[in-house]
């Protein structure tokens, strides 16, 4: 069985490392698009260029640069291939986006993923990271920015009865375990 899934959540409550296992052993493409974004700044690529600067100061990159990636890489997935999206979609205009690329390709999303954790617990997580934006001034602002533009979607898909919430908290293991008993 070929999953067709969305990982929804605030920075730090896990969505890329949850989301790379279930890929794997479920032998799903798994598409982060904070991930394909690195990618393209370590590359030094005009992509990179133009996204580095937004990515440190925690905010979003432009919708159509990301459309642009995520469109690339659904449509060269082979027909029936399951996918994992996780960091997208991250505001309406690309929720709207994505819904009118499944249509056209004709693959619905199956199950929105919601992983929830509180807000101390996200900035712990983020700060033992040490990523490039993971400074707690930015962390602050990407929370903010979760809140303000990617939080709208969890309504958006419980109304669509799409939206499937996941405490958080617990071991890797025991997060992937309750991802998993969604999936049953
Ligand atoms: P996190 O889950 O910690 O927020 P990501 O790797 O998903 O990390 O994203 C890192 C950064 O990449 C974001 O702060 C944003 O600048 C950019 N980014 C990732 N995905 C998107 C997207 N769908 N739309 C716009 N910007 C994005």
């Amino acid at each position: 069985m070929k999953h067709r899934l969305l990982f929804l959540g605030p920075p730090g409550a896990g969505k890329g490392t949850q989301a790379q296992l279930l890929a794997s052993t479920h032998g799903l493409l798994h598409l982060s698009t904070g991930d394909l974004l690195r990618a393209e700044v370590a590359a030094g690529s005009p992509l990179g260029q133009e996204a580095e600067a937004v990515m440190a100061r925690g905010e979003l990159v432009s919708d159509a640069l990301v459309l642009a990636i995520v469109r690339q890489r659904l449509q060269g997935q082979a027909e029936g291939g399951g996918w994992l999206l996780d960091g997208f979609p991250r505001n309406l205009p690309q929720a709207e986006a994505l819904a009118a690329l499944l249509a056209e390709l004709g693959q619905p999303i199956e199950l929105v993923v919601l992983l929830e954790l509180d807000d101390a617990v996200l900035i712990q997580r983020l700060l033992s990271r040490g990523r490039a934006d993971d400074n707690e001034d930015v962390i602050r602002h990407r929370l903010e920015v979760y809140r303000e533009q990617t939080a709208p979607l969890i309504h958006y898909y419980r109304e669509q009865g799409l939206l499937k919430p996941v405490e958080a908290h617990g071991t890797v293991e025991q997060i992937g375990a309750r991802i998993t008993a969604l999936l049953e």
